[in-house]
């Protein structure tokens, strides 16, 4: 595996590994991961998808990838509270940007997502996406979810499984309605963890209801806490194929400012990373971390969190890839 993430470097000749250097050098990459300019070695790639063009109200995320890349030198390897050391049994890239060739055109600017999505399945590599607006999120399961409606774990203030927004069906209050519609998602085995705010329609999140997907909104997480309201997630997705996707607005906009949609009265910090660490062992094919949105946050703090979020994120994922690697 080291030779994997060995680089010769043009100014010295010697080998190196960017994650073992200090952390203010080299050209920023998602975790210090290398960049990778083709699949075939790759297990799991770290992929940006710098696309906002389905936000409802602050744009942004858009400059997401790009400050999640430089806060992100700040992960090390090993996960001090689980031990896992993802870069030990994986092949970990970040594969760069998925270009966005068709920003002005919503539909079209999905279709390129999911193309890029779609080499990235067929090579049997498992994505991991920094976003972008959540709209991302419905191209990138059109591309992996091909034999079957899968699973997901979402946090989130927000179900996105509203409807028709002045006169658009794919903008990011919707990806899921839209997949299950497109028999991407299966509702039975998705929860939607840290729902809140205030509505303008009662049932906007009716759908969400109406097609069985488990709604934990904020005042029942907060009775019963991270632990419990996971272990209910894991009996809910059981062992098929689970996806895992993170909004960082789900968090309190005190950790996360820079979002598109902030809703007070979020999770913490912490009780994200106990829910992702207890994400371990599920059969995980892939996640994101989305609407990371830089210029509302001129501290670095909310990329930092994005970061912070991908790397607990990667722990898992990388978990699940190793045990399914194993003979
Ligand atoms: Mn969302
Ligand atoms: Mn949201």
């Amino acid at each position: 595996m080291g030779h994997f993430y060995e680089r010769k470097s043009a100014l010295t000749g010697e080998v190196r590994v960017s994650r073992h250097e200090p952390r203010y050098m080299g050209v920023p990459t998602f975790l210090r991961a290398p960049y990778a300019e083709a699949l075939d070695e790759v297990d799991i790639g770290l992929i940006g998808v710098p696309f906002d063009g389905g936000v409802t109200n602050r744009p942004g995320a858009r400059h997401g990838p790009r400050e999640v890349r430089n806060q992100s030198s700040l992960m090390r390897d090993i996960n001090q509270a689980t031990g896992a050391n993802p870069f030990a049994g994986c092949r970990i890239a970040d594969l760069g940007d998925v270009a966005i060739n068709r920003p002005f055109h919503l539909e079209q600017a999905l279709d390129d997502i999911q193309e890029a999505f779609e080499r990235v399945s067929a090579a049997h590599v498992v994505p991991l996406a920094v976003g972008g607006d959540h709209s991302v999120t419905l191209p990138i399961f059109r591309a992996i979810a091909k034999t079957g409606p899968i699973g997901m774990v979402h946090f989130d203030a927000h179900c996105d499984t509203g409807d028709d927004y002045f006169g658009s069906k794919f903008h990011h209050g919707a990806p899921f309605r839209r997949a299950v519609e497109e028999g991407l998602l299966d509702p039975k085995r998705c929860v939607q963890i840290g729902i809140r705010g205030s509505l303008n329609n009662p049932d906007l999140w009716k759908f969400s209801h109406d097609s069985g997907m488990r709604v934990v909104y904020m005042e029942e997480f907060y009775d019963r806490g991270p632990r419990e309201v996971i272990a209910e997630a894991r009996e809910i997705v059981g062992d098929g194929p689970t996806y895992v996707t993170f909004d960082v607005d789900g968090l309190d906009p005190v950790y996360a400012p820079g979002t598109g949609t902030p809703e007070c009265g979020g999770m913490t910090v912490v009780e994200a990373q106990i829910m992702l660490r207890a994400l371990k062992g599920l059969n995980l094919i892939g996640g994101d971390v989305v609407e990371v949105a830089p210029p509302f946050d001129p501290t670095g703090n909310t990329a930092m969190v994005g970061a912070t979020l991908l790397y607990e994120v990667l722990c898992v994922v990388a978990d699940a890839v190793g045990g399914r690697k194993a003979p």
